[in-house]
């Protein structure tokens, strides 16, 4: 089938250096964007190609969710899954991503104590679904009475405390990580257990010493880190290690925001909840952008909201997925707004900025010549403007109609 054409829309916010365009079009040719300019314009250059209108809608990159845990833990955490069953229903929660407006995933593959896939049984999995998935392999540490840790590269095989600094073993856990997602979890997490059942979640796991081997091996594969991480203390043993991307970063401190502007790290807010402590606030993305740190919004979905928090529209602690990355983002784009952000930059927490967190930065998250055609068609600024996904009307995924709800 022939998949060039040209899309028009009453706006498009391209999160590029061309800002927004109104009585926008795009030439889309092979999957790829081809031209983005004034309707105008691009019609009377290409007469001959034929015209998708979207003109009473606007056009944005598609969401890129660079935390989440769809494929290994939501599975059974959502439906009683059994080894023959999983992996399918976990293509079905990406599909629920799609859904979403959402073409690019960064999923953690930590180790699940009751599913014995590989990260390669993974990677299979997904090959045919028309999303961008980038993979972190991990180690996590939940904080059960009894600690518990597993990794990614060892399945549902427990490890000891010790064996998460073997030099080996980290390796093996660099040497197949995609990108700097949670790749360690410097305090153990709550992960979705209630307060009871993970008294020590919280608890510290490594030294600085640890850390800074774990930091200087994946960088010796040329690899960035990224680590689960919150509390004064435990953000400012990731710093001082030189950790790239911190998640989460719950209750970091104002020298410490000053500190990570130095030091070129980046933050992923993951504003419903995620670890020991309250999320990300409104406030605290302001801080943390004000201070020019390069910050994403994730969802770590799914996910219970952390609870009682002002800024979560949620009433219950039931598992939340890739359809609230809207809501959960809106309140600190709206404050953003609030305080003289142009769109384009706020759209960036949920495009452009986690799509440079997976190192696809030069391929999607922006609407501009020679990127990926990602992109949706929706009612308004996705988070900013909109937050239910019916208002997402449509996702196109390198050029193709994946989604469409105007039919
Ligand atoms: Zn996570």
């Amino acid at each position: 089938m022939n998949n060039n054409f040209l899309v028009r829309a009453g706006k498009i916010v391209t999160v590029s250096s061309l800002g927004t365009i109104y009585e926008g079009a795009m030439i889309i040719k092979d999957g790829r964007i081809a031209e983005v300019g004034n309707w105008n314009t691009l019609q009377s250059q290409f007469h001959s190609l034929p015209v998708i209108d979207y003109s009473d809608y606007v056009i944005t990159p598609s969401l890129v969710d660079c935390h989440t845990h769809l494929l290994e833990f939501a599975p059974s955490s959502l439906y009683p899954v059994t080894p023959a069953t999983h992996l399918l229903t976990g293509k079905s929660i990406l599909l629920h991503a799609l859904r979403s407006g959402i073409t690019a995933l960064g999923e953690q593959i930590c180790g699940h104590p009751n599913s014995d896939f590989s990260i390669t049984d993974y990677r299979h999995a997904v090959k045919d679904i028309p999303l961008d998935i980038s993979f972190a392999t991990t180690s996590i540490s939940i904080g059960f009475k009894e600690m518990v840790h597993y990794t990614g590269v060892t399945k549902s095989k427990r490890v000891r405390h010790a064996d998460l600094s073997d030099p080996s073993l980290v390796k093996e856990i660099a040497r197949q990580s995609d990108y700097p997602g949670e790749n360690l979890f410097l305090n153990a997490t709550p992960a979705n257990f209630t307060a009871d059942e993970v008294p020590r979640a919280g608890e510290i796991i490594y030294t600085l010493e640890e850390l800074k081997c774990i930091v200087k091996i994946y960088h010796q594969y040329e690899k960035q880190v990224g680590v689960h991480v919150a509390g004064e203390e435990a953000i400012e043993l990731a710093l001082e290690a030189g950790v790239d991307v911190l998640h989460h970063a719950h209750g970091i401190t104002n020298d410490q925001i000053k500190k990570a502007n130095l030091q070129g790290t980046k933050i992923v807010t993951t504003p419903m909840g995620g670890t020991h402590l309250e999320p990300n606030s409104p406030e605290n993305i302001l801080k943390l952008i004000q201070n020019k740190i390069d910050v994403s919004i994730a969802t770590d979905a799914y996910l219970p909201p952390y609870p009682s928090v002002s800024w979560l529209p949620f009433k219950d602690q039931s598992l939340l997925g890739p359809d609230v990355y809207m809501k959960i983002a809106h309140p600190g784009m709206k404050l953003l707004q609030e305080n003289g952000f142009d769109e384009n930059k706020i759209l960036a927490l949920l495009t452009a900025n986690p799509s440079a967190v997976l190192g696809k930065g030069d391929k999607f998250g922006k609407l501009q010549q020679g990127m990926d055609a990602n992109f949706v068609v929706t009612a308004g600024i996705p988070g900013l403007e909109i937050t239910d996904v019916e208002d997402v009307k449509a996702v196109y995924f390198r050029g193709d109609r994946v989604v469409d709800r105007l039919k």
